[in-house]
């Protein structure tokens, strides 16, 4: 499952070396070398997930992890910290701030994909069957049911599928690949100019309930699902 990761690193060869694996593994990186950047770059888009490192110049990780998780827009964002070795005192802290979880240094490759796999689908919704609803839209993965202010809604099953990711990714912006990615899966013959087709029916689909304006088209940077106008 192809995810956006932010990485909250100072040191270039460690920045680089976890892009590299992350990217190896089929990821989207938001790197930044302050919790500072980071929090300008949140502004933006929503990751799906941060690796933090403890210690930063500036605000510290400890700092922004707690800023992460007291924040109604990003509270629900996994935070995974990276920390120096054996410091266990510094591990109790950072979970008792809402980490979800930690990785010491010198971590392999591997180990930070295992970890970054486990929280993903611990943290992922749309791998689960729960019902998710916003502004009135509701959504069933059991029973393939979408109602728009209880009103039935036909959606197609790529624009369902379409729909349980927006819902479950809400305020974040989805490229045309990503959402090729973690919708279509990796069909090889899919076109980018497909989504714009589904897009198109999905908002069709929700227009007698007015839901059609939480689509929406972010310029040259893809789509959103958005309750903010
Ligand atoms: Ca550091």
């Amino acid at each position: 499952m192809p995810a956006t990761v932010m990485v909250v690193e100072d040191e270039p060869a460690i920045q680089e070396l976890i892009a590299f694996n992350l990217k190896q593994a089929g990821h989207f990186i938001m790197a930044a070398p302050s919790a500072e950047q980071a929090s300008r770059m949140i502004k933006e888009t929503l990751p799906d997930l941060i690796l933090l490192d403890w210690m930063l110049p500036g605000m510290s990780g400890i700092e922004f992890a707690r800023k992460i998780k007291g924040d109604s827009y990003t509270k629900a964002i996994p935070v995974i910290m990276l920390t120096a070795r054996g410091e266990e005192q510094d591990k109790v802290k950072g979970l008792e701030t809402g980490a979800d979880d930690y990785v010491t240094k010198p971590f392999s490759p591997r180990e930070l994909n295992a970890r970054i796999k486990a929280v993903l689908r611990r943290r992922a919704p749309q791998m689960t069957d729960e019902l998710v609803e916003v502004a009135g839209l509701a959504l069933d993965p059991l029973t393939h049911r979408v109602t728009g202010h209880s009103a039935p809604v036909t959606l197609g099953p790529t624009e369902f599928r379409l729909l349980h990711f927006f819902m479950t990714h809400p305020e974040r912006v989805h490229s045309r690949s990503q959402l090729l990615d973690s919708v279509w899966g990796n069909q090889a013959y899919v076109e980018e100019r497909t989504v714009d087709v589904h897009i198109r029916r999905l908002r069709r689909a929700l227009e007698p309930t007015r839901h059609d304006a939480l689509v929406q088209t972010i310029r040259g940077a893809g789509y959103r699902l958005s309750q903010r106008i």
